[in-house]
């Protein structure tokens, strides 16, 4: 890792006044004030520094896949987060009931896919589930990303951090994380800016248990079984392919934050009164999921939509902002459309669902200076 002593300047990019709609996966959001551009852990720990002594606000952009930003862009510095690469740390041999290990460190700004597929092409196992989600590795941490029943936090080590607050740079053990569903002590939090991220993962040309029924059936196994690493990537792909779900230039539907909400998670008593709702709507059964260590449920947000009457494609397919035609749980901007629209949009939906299930919805992105209240 870099010296962060060694003060390396950032470089600051002219075109700072361009809407910042051109670094986000939506393609919306007005212009910054400053756009600053780190391409090393020392150039982004120097740039915050820089934007902190000027009394400057401060967003960090990695891929801009999971940020909504207002119309009126951001009243301060933007610095985007380019530092790549990664290294192997550690590697420890098999002992009993242990599988040898590799443990990488991978700098923030890595594109997350491409670190992935390197994983899987070296035999490294712990991260295959998590193939096509756009964005950079540092932002992982963010929101212990997860999908197809992976997430980060079951491998993530250690998150290296600048803490704003003291001005130092250390090691967060992911004991220290808060990691949670779709959650971290990171997330909607400006004191830490990740630096790198500490990996370790199997040696194994073999994928974890597959935990995920879809994908069981598409890979032709049964839940719990394990796969080579390639086919297991290969299928994650094809199915996220299928739902919009990875970053396409060719795809209408390409353009958006991925899950726009979060799979609401419901006490014992808030799920009882649920299922009244439910079987008064007479929408049929739910799709819910058990959440481990308690008697809550997970209900899935996509159900929820669907059924409160906004399928798939609401509103209609020359709307600038429009449900996507593939899944139900993101909103994409077709072209033409604003910030303002789209948080409408989500508003809608939301007081949709309310009003029909009494669930409340919440934003899974996060919202740079725009709300939907
Ligand atoms: C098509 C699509 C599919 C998706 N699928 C999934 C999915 O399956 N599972 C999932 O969990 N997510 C998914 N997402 C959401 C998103 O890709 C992830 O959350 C991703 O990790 C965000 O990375 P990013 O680099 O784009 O972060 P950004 O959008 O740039 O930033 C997100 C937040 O993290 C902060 N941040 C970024 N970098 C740093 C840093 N170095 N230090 C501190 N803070 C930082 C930002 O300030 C912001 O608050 C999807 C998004 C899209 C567009």
């Amino acid at each position: 890792m870099p010296d962060v002593s060694a003060h390396a300047p950032s470089a600051e990019d002219p075109t700072a006044l361009a809407p910042l709609a051109r670094y986000t996966t939506l393609a919306l959001g007005g212009p910054a004030d400053r756009l600053v551009t780190a391409s090393t852990a020392d150039e982004l720990t120097e740039a915050v520094r820089d934007a902190g002594r000027r009394g400057e606000r401060i967003l960090l952009l990695s891929g801009g896949s999971n940020v909504v930003i207002g119309d009126d862009g951001f009243p301060g510095t933007v610095i985007l987060v380019r530092s790549t690469g990664f290294q192997v740390i550690a590697e420890e041999p098999a002992a009993v009931g242990h599988p040898a290990t590799v443990t990488i460190r991978v700098e923030a700004g890595e594109p997350w896919d491409d670190l992935v597929a390197a994983t899987v092409a070296a035999g490294w196992s712990g991260v295959e589930c998590l193939s096509g989600i756009p964005g950079a590795a540092g932002a992982t941490p963010i929101q212990n990303v997860g999908a197809y029943g992976q997430e980060i936090a079951e491998t993530v080590q250690a998150v290296h951090v600048h803490d704003r607050l003291t001005d130092e740079r250390y090691a967060l053990p992911a004991a220290d994380c808060r990691f949670a569903y779709r959650d971290s002590l990171f997330k909607r939090n400006d004191r830490y800016l990740v630096l790198a991220v500490d990996f370790r993962l199997a040696r194994s040309e073999l994928s974890t248990p597959v935990r995920y029924a879809e994908l069981a059936r598409s890979l032709g196994v049964a839940v719990g079984d394990r796969v080579p690493l390639a086919d297991a990537r290969a299928a994650v792909l094809r199915l996220r392919a299928g739902k919009g779900m990875v970053l396409d230039a060719t795809d209408p539907d390409t353009r958006s934050v991925g899950s726009f909400f979060t799979n609401p998670v419901l006490d014992a008593a808030a799920a009882r009164r649920f299922h009244a709702r439910v079987a008064v709507a007479g929408t049929g059964e739910p799709a819910t999921w058990p959440v481990a260590g308690g008697d809550a449920v997970k209900v899935s947000a996509a159900w929820l939509i669907d059924k409160a009457g906004y399928g798939k494609g609401y509103p209609d397919g020359d709307a600038p902002v429009a449900i996507s035609s593939k899944h139900t749980l993101a909103l994409t901007h077709r072209g033409g459309g604003s910030t303002a629209a789209l948080l409408d949009l989500a508003g809608t939906i939301r007081d949709g669902v309310r009003d029909r299930f009494g669930v409340a919805l919440h934003p899974e992105p996060v919202l740079v200076n725009c709300s939907f209240d």
